[in-house]
C-alpha cells in the first residue's frame, strides 16, 4: 500500500477532460491524488524514461486517453507503447465512446481498467485508481514469485507433479519426464505414466504412501522408490508432495517434487556394502554372516526346529604359504579359494570369510546333517585341485566344523559358530583336510580344555609339576639302566594329571616351551643329586623328552649347556628323547641341531619309532644312539600277525645303523622274554615298573634292584 499523494500520469489532449479528470479526482475517495498532465504519448514516454531522480516522487498510475494526436486513432498503440515503456506501471484508459471490443482488446492487452470520460464519476475514478494499482502490484508480485518458483525448480533439478484428482489427470514438467529420458511430447497426463514405471517391488508402498496422504495420516507425502528409464534401467527417485483440501479436510489436488536420487542410493549401497563385506575376497564378512544366521535362526525358531547348519572352515597350514610364497600369493590363495566355495553353493546359502584364514558358510533348509556333510565333502575333494598363483602350484586343503542348527536350541548365532569352530579343531586335531560334525560333548570338553589351558598358564609359577621316573632296564643283564623323566600335573582341583590330558593344549598354546626348561632343570637337577648320593663314578643316566617347539629354540644348545654347568651333571648321563616327527618336520636345520647336541655329551634317543615317517636314507645320517619302538608294536608282539614281524625288522635295522634300541610298553613276561629272543637290548614298561616319584626312584637306585 502506498502511505503518501498517488502520483497519476495524465495523458490527455482534450485540456476540457483534462480539466474535467482533476475536478473530479479533488473529490475522489481514496486520495489525495497528485496529477501530471500531458497532451501527447511522446511526452509520456519521455517522462516515464526519465530516471527516478528526474521528479521527486515515481508515477504510479498512467490514465490514458485512446486517442491522441500522435497514437494512431481508436487503436491501442499508445497502450502498447506506454507498456513497453514501464511494464510495471498500472495503466486505467479513457475514452469517449463506448466500444466493449475495444475495452475487452486492452484489458487483454495489459490495462487494468477502461473508463468512459463522459460516465465517469469521482467515486467510480478514485475506485478504478486504487483498484488498478492493487492488481498490478499483486499481478508483478505474483509473476516474480512465479518466476521465483521456477528458477528455484530449474535450479534445483526436480521435476514436478500436479495432480487434479477429480479429473484424475497429472501435469508432469517437462524436467520430469527427462528425468526418465522423455521428450516433453512423449508422457501423457495419466496416473498409470507416473505407476505403470515404478519397479514392482516398490509401487504397493507408493500407493499406500500417497493414500496414507490423501486420506489425512500423514502432514507430507514423501517416497523413495525406483523408476524404470527409457533406457530400461531404474532410477532411485525422491517424490514429495502436499494435498490441497476442500472445506472438509477432502483431497482434491496434490503436487509436489521428483529428485533424482540414483547417486546417493548407490553412494549409500556402496557404505553399505563396504561395511558387511571383505574388502580381499569381496565375500559377506563375520558381521554380514552373523546377521543372516540370527535371522535365520529366529526363522528356525518361530517354526519350531527348522533346521540349519553352519559350517566353519580353516585352511590348514595357511601359515606356511605366506612364510615361504609371500603375502602377495597368500592373498591370492584366499580370493581363489572364496571362489571355489562359491561356486559350491546353491543361491540361498551363504559363505563368509571370518577373517584370516577362515571362512563359515551357512546351510539354509537342510534336512539333516547329511547334506552338511557332502558340503564339507564337496570342500575338501575341490580343494584337492592345486591352485595356480602367480606361476607357484599351491596345494590346500581345509578342516571343517559342522554345528547342526536342528539338534541343539541356539538362541545366539555366536553359539553356534563357536561350536562349529569347536568342531573344526577337532577335525584338525584329527589330521587335518577333513570334517567333524559338532556334538554337547565337545562343547563340554571345548570348556573344560579352556580351563585347563588357564590353570596350565599358571602350573609353573604355583609349583604344581612333578616329574616321575620310569625305569629302562637292561634286558640282558635285568639291571636298571636308566630312568625317562615323565611329567606330572598335580593340579589343584583334579589331583594327579598324566600327560595326556595336557601336553596337547601345552603345544598348541606353546606352553610346553617353559614346561620343557622346567622339567630339563628339575631332571637334571635330580640326576646331579643321584650322581652324588649313589654312583658318582657310574650315574644312572636320565632321559628326558623334547617337544618339537623346544628342539627347534634358537638358544637350546646355550641354555642346556648352562643347565648342564649350574648342575654338574656328568657327560653322557643325559638322554634326550624326540619322535621322528619333530626330527623329520626341520629337515636340515635339525641334523645341524642334532650334531651340537652330541658335541655336548648328550645321547640322542629316537622317541615312539614306527609311528612317524622317518626314510631309511634319512635316518642313516642321523646323528642318534637309540630307538625306542613304540608301544603300539611291543603289544602286539604276543599275535602272530605282521606287528611282530616290525619288531623284529626294526630291532635289525638299529643294529644294522649301529643304534642301540629299546622297547617301550612292555607289560607281560611274555612279551619280555620275545623281545628278549629278538636281541633287544632294553626294555621299559608296567611289567618292570610305572613311573613312580623321586624318592621311589631313589629307593630303586639304592636298593641295586635287579629284574
Ligand atoms: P613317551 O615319551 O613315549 O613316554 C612313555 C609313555 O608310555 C609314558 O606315558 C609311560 O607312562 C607310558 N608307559 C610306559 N610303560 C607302559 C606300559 O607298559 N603300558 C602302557 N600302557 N603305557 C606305558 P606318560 O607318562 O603318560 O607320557 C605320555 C607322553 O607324554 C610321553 O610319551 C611323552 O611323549 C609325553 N611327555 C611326558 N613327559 C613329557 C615332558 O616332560 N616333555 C615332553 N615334551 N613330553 C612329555
Ligand atoms: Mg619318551
Ligand atoms: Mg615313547
Amino acid at each position: 500500500m502506498i502511505h503518501r499523494p498517488i502520483q497519476i500520469l495524465l495523458v490527455e489532449d482534450s485540456r476540457a477532460d483534462a480539466d474535467l479528470v482533476r475536478r473530479l479526482l479533488e473529490k475522489a475517495p481514496f486520495g489525495p491524488f497528485r496529477l501530471t498532465t500531458v497532451d501527447r504519448i511522446a511526452k509520456a514516454l519521455e517522462l516515464l524514461s526519465a530516471s527516478p531522480d528526474a521528479h521527486d516522487v515515481p508515477i504510479d498510475v498512467v490514465l490514458l486517453d485512446v486517442s491522441l494526436p500522435d497514437s494512431v486513432h481508436c487503436s491501442l498503440d499508445s497502450l502498447s507503447r506506454i507498456k513497453a515503456q514501464a511494464p510495471e506501471l498500472p495503466i486505467v484508459l479513457l475514452t469517449g465512446v463506448e466500444d466493449e471490443d475495444l475495452a475487452t482488446a486492452a484489458v487483454r492487452l495489459g490495462a487494468q481498467d477502461y473508463l468512459q470520460k463522459r460516465q465517469i464519476e469521482s467515486s467510480l475514478l478514485g475506485r478504478s485508481i486504487r483498484y488498478a494499482i492493487e492488481r498490478k502490484q499483486a499481478e508483478v508480485a505474483l509473476r516474480e514469485s512465479e518466476e521465483r518458483y521456477a528458477l528455484a525448480v530449474q535450479g534445483a533439478h526436480d521435476g514436478l507433479w500436479d495432480w487434479h484428482l477429480k479429473t484424475d489427470r497429472i501435469y508432469f514438467s517437462p524436467r520430469w519426464k527427462s528425468m526418465l529420458g522423455f521428450e516433453d511430447g512423449e508422457i501423457g497426463e495419466e496416473p498409470r505414466e507416473w505407476f505403470s514405471r515404478v519397479h514392482p517391488d516398490d509401487v504397493m508402498i507408493l500407493k499406500a504412501e500417497i493414500s496414507a496422504h490423501q486420506g489425512g495420516g500423514t502432514p507430507h507425502f514423501k517416497s523413495e522408490h525406483r523408476m524404470l528409464h527409457k533406457d530400461g534401467t531404474y532410477r532411485w527417485v525422491l517424490s514429495r508432495g502436499i494435498a490441497v483440501r476442500n472445506g472438509s479436510g477432502e483431497a482434491y489436488r496434490m503436487a509436489g517434487s521428483q529428485s533424482d536420487i540414483t547417486a546417493r542410493k548407490l553412494a549409500e549401497k556402496r557404505l553399505q556394502h563396504d561395511a558387511f563385506h571383505d574388502s580381499l575376497t569381496g565375500l559377506p564378512n563375520r558381521a554380514l554372516f552373523l546377521d543372516r544366521l540370527s535371522m535365520v535362526i529366529a526363522h528356525a525358531r518361530r517354526r519350531g526346529g527348522h533346521p540349519y547348519s553352519v559350517l566353519f572352515l580353516d585352511l590348514d597350514r595357511f601359515k606356511n604359504v605366506n612364510d615361504s610364497l609371500g603375502h602377495h600369493v597368500g592373498d591370492e590363495l584366499l580370493v581363489a579359494v572364496a571362489r571355489r566355495l562359491e561356486s559350491l553353493l546353491r543361491p540361498g546359502d551363504t559363505v563368509a570369510r571370518l577373517g584370516g584364514d577362515e571362512f563359515a558358510i551357512l546351510l539354509d533348509d537342510v534336512a539333516d546333517g547329511t547334506q552338511a556333510t557332502r558340503v564339507a565333502q564337496r570342500v575338501n575333494r575341490e580343494l584337492a585341485e592345486p591352485f595356480n598363483l602367480r606361476g607357484h602350484e599351491v596345494f590346500a586343503t581345509m578342516s571343517l566344523g559342522i554345528a547342526l542348527g536342528a539338534s541343539c536350541d541356539y538362541e545366539r548365532p555366536e553359539d553356534v559358530l563357536r561350536d562349529a569352530d569347536t568342531a573344526m579343531y577337532r577335525a584338525k586335531a584329527a589330521g587335518k583336510d577333513r570334517h567333524a560334525l559338532f556334538d554337547r560333548h565337545m562343547h563340554d570338553r571345548a570348556v573344560a580344555l579352556l580351563q585347563l589351558e588357564n590353570d596350565l598358564r599358571r602350573a609353573i609359577e604355583r609349583e604344581e609339576f612333578e616329574v616321575h621316573y620310569q625305569p629302562i632296564v637292561s634286558l640282558t643283564t635285568g639291571e636298571l639302566e636308566a630312568f625317562e623323566a615323565l611329567l606330572r600335573w598335580n593340579h589343584p582341583v583334579r589331583g594327579l594329571l598324566q600327560p595326556e590330558s595336557f601336553i596337547s593344549i601345552a603345544e598348541d598354546t606353546g606352553l610346553i616351551v617353559p614346561i620343557g626348561w622346567w622339567v630339563l632343570r628339575e631332571a637334571c637337577r635330580q640326576l646331579a643329586e643321584w650322581q652324588s648320593l649313589y654312583r658318582p663314578d657310574r650315574p644312572v643316566p636320565v632321559s628326558v623328552n623334547l617337544s618339537g617347539k623346544q628342539f627347534m629354540q634358537v638358544d637350546l644348545i646355550k641354555r642346556l649347556k648352562k643347565i648342564l654347568r649350574e648342575t654338574q651333571v656328568q657327560t653322557g648321563s643325559l638322554h634326550l628323547e624326540m619322535t621322528e616327527s619333530t626330527i623329520m618336520d626341520h629337515g636340515e636345520a635339525a641334523l645341524a641341531k642334532l650334531s651340537q647336541l652330541r658335541d655336548l655329551g648328550v645321547k640322542l634317543y629316537i622317541d615312539d619309532f614306527g609311528t612317524g615317517y622317518s626314510s631309511l636314507s634319512y635316518l642313516h645320517r642321523l646323528p642318534m644312539d637309540a630307538l625306542k619302538i613304540d608301544r603300539s608294536f611291543v603289544s602286539y608282539t604276543g599275535d602272530s600277525g605282521g606287528r611282530s614281524e616290525i619288531v623284529h625288522t626294526i630291532v635289525t635295522l638299529a643294529r644294522t645303523l649301529g643304534m642301540g634300541v629299546a622297547a617301550e610298553g612292555l607289560e607281560t613276561a611274555e612279551q619280555v622274554s620275545r623281545l628278549r629272543g629278538l636281541s633287544c637290548q632294553y626294555g621299559q614298561g608296567y611289567f618292570f615298573s610305572r613311573p613312580i616319584d623321586r624318592s621311589a626312584a631313589s629307593g630303586l637306585i639304592a636298593g641295586h634292584v635287579r629284574w
